[in-house]
């Protein structure tokens, strides 16, 4: 079997909407996800960049985040013909290990726990496939990257890129 490696944040949990609305909330500001195409919030409003992160960094920002359209019907269907593993870059913000756990868990346990690997560097992982919103993980990648459209990287070019997950099943299955 053919093993596909797939991002958690912004490829099956909707990220931007969440973090967006508690900082629009809380500076009085009205900032659309229209706005952030090409760009992080961080780099929006790169003066409250500690601001910004620190709401990730709340241990449970990434427990009630929403599930990202058709990920759950395309990637039940993906692992019945591939190995499917879910590889998130946790360290990133180790106080989000419970929440991203249990989070998999409730929306995606039909996949086995051994198929969660919470990484660091993801140049580690072996998968002949790399679904991603982040371009920085292909590079030293051995497999097929796929970029998986988020606001943030609508501009980058040369890259497979899949807008949805209709898209990534029409990319597998078809
Ligand atoms: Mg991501």
């Amino acid at each position: 079997m053919q093993r596909i490696a797939i991002d958690m944040d912004e490829v099956m949990a909707d990220f931007v909407p969440k973090h967006l609305a508690l900082f629009n909330r809380d500076f009085n500001e009205n900032i659309t996800i229209e706005d952030l195409k090409g760009k992080k919030l961080r780099e929006y409003r790169p003066h409250l960049k500690m601001e910004i992160r620190n709401y990730i960094t709340e241990p449970t920002f990434f427990r009630d985040l929403a599930v990202i359209k058709d990920s759950q019907e395309v990637i039940k269907d993906l692992s019945k013909q591939y190995e499917v593993f879910i590889t998130t870059a946790a360290m990133e913000y180790p106080t989000s290990f419970t929440a991203k756990y249990e989070w998999l868990k409730e929306h995606f346990g039909f996949l086995d726990d051994m198929n969660f690997v919470f990484c660091g560097d993801k140049s580690i992982i072996k998968a002949d496939y790399l679904i991603d919103d982040h371009t920085r993980h292909f590079a030293r990648f051995s497999g097929q990257g796929i970029l998986f459209t988020a606001p943030h990287n609508v501009n980058e070019t040369g890259y497979v890129r899949v807008n949805n997950w209709q898209e990534v099943k029409n990319y597998f299955l078809k």
